[in-house]
């Protein structure tokens, strides 16, 4: 009580502390893989920052923690600008905030709420694969969302990514276009993860905190062969450029990108009410456990590539999409010497 009577005090102090202590964690999470705090207590101090930056708006700095992609780009791996910048994705943190959401978008778009698509969230680590002439050339992660790290040689080892394109898909790229650069998701299977941390404890080396980790830290290896190692695969759901592909929306990229030859999450629905993406979201948390792979939440996005470009992105976000995330899980794991909430 004494800690908040202080903060209201002295919001710029506050805000300044939690600044420094989000920074730290990011660290912890993006750069090395191996947070030390979880998700969940992560969260709310980014909640925290937003409701004192929301109060006091002169407090806002465009360093904030809340005006960014959070990532990191480090000096192992050559640096790849993003020609088309990586976007977060706006959080929900229950189905009222996912109400609010679409109340917004049906106001945006003159009354009517659009056609959604909803998707499944998988908790790994941002891709961005680059095919020139149908021919896998750069794999790059999303960094800071304007520059990533070079992982071409790692994501090669990977067996579900496709080195070429499947020759059929190409008729719906624009005339002229020789690039396409794809997005998506790298994961570890939860089982895959199991194995790995046993052995890890086994060798006496670190334990990843969660698959997330697991799949971010054994992409940004040194060396391949560790990587190929490692049971990665992808889902991949994006592209950077919409307008090399002759696509009305989300709902027919995710048939073009299986079409081409990617790995694509079968859990997709398109949406016409409020109702149905509420339904699609409780029917997803009942299934988190049965998935072999893991999931924070659902993805819910506008359809129409010409409405999500009317409705732009925020410096951090789109504004025609929204991650709807789960409660917590009430496990508890043993996260290196601390326990924590996973
Ligand atoms: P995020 O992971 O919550 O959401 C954005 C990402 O979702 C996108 O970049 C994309 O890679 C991914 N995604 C998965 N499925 C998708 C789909 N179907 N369509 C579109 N995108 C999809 O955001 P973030 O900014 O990458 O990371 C924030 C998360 O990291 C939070 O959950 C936070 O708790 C965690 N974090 C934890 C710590 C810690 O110390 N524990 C530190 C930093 C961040």
């Amino acid at each position: 009580a004494q800690e908040a009577l202080f903060d209201a005090a002295d919001p710029a102090a506050r805000a300044e502390a939690l600044r420094r202590e989000i920074e730290h964690h990011s660290y912890q999470y993006y750069a090395l893989d191996a947070p030390t705090i979880s998700d969940a207590a992560f969260d709310s101090l980014m909640r925290e920052l937003r409701e004192i930056e929301a109060a006091h708006p002169e407090l806002v700095t465009p360093s904030s923690p809340t005006q960014r992609v959070g990532g990191y780009v480090g000096d192992q791996f050559a640096p790849v600008v993003h020609e088309q910048r990586m976007y977060s994705l706006d959080n929900a943190m229950d189905l009222d905030e996912l109400d609010a959401w679409m109340e917004r978008v049906r106001e945006a778009c003159g009354g009517t709420l659009p056609p959604l698509c909803c998707e499944l969230k998988i908790d790994g680590s941002s891709i961005a694969l680059t095919y020139e002439d149908g021919v896998l050339v750069r794999a790059a992660t999303r960094g800071d969302g304007t520059t990533g790290e070079d992982v071409t040689v790692n994501m090669r080892t990977v067996r579900d990514v496709p080195l070429r394109l499947r020759p059929d898909a190409m008729d719906a790229v624009t005339p002229g276009t020789h690039t396409l650069e794809l997005r998506g998701e790298v994961y570890m299977p939860k089982k895959s993860f199991e194995v790995l941390n046993a052995a890890a404890v086994t060798e006496g080396r670190a334990p990843f905190a969660n698959p997330r980790n697991a799949a971010a830290g054994s992409l940004r290896q040194k060396d391949a062969r560790v990587t190929q190692g490692r049971d990665l695969s992808t889902f991949m759901y994006a592209i950077a450029d919409e307008r090399a592909l002759q696509l009305d929306g989300q709902w027919e990229l995710l048939q073009w990108l299986r079409a081409a030859g990617f790995h694509v999450n079968p859990d997709v629905q398109r949406c016409d009410t409020a109702a149905e993406v509420r339904a699609f979201c409780e029917r997803a948390i009942k299934r988190r456990d049965e998935l072999p792979y893991e999931i924070d939440g659902v993805v819910v996005k506008v359809n129409s590539f010409s409405r999500q470009r009317a409705m732009g992105f925020t410096a951090r976000a789109p504004r025609w999409a929204i991650a709807f995330k789960f409660p917590p899980e009430e496990k508890t794991t043993l996260l290196r010497d601390i326990t924590v909430q996973v």
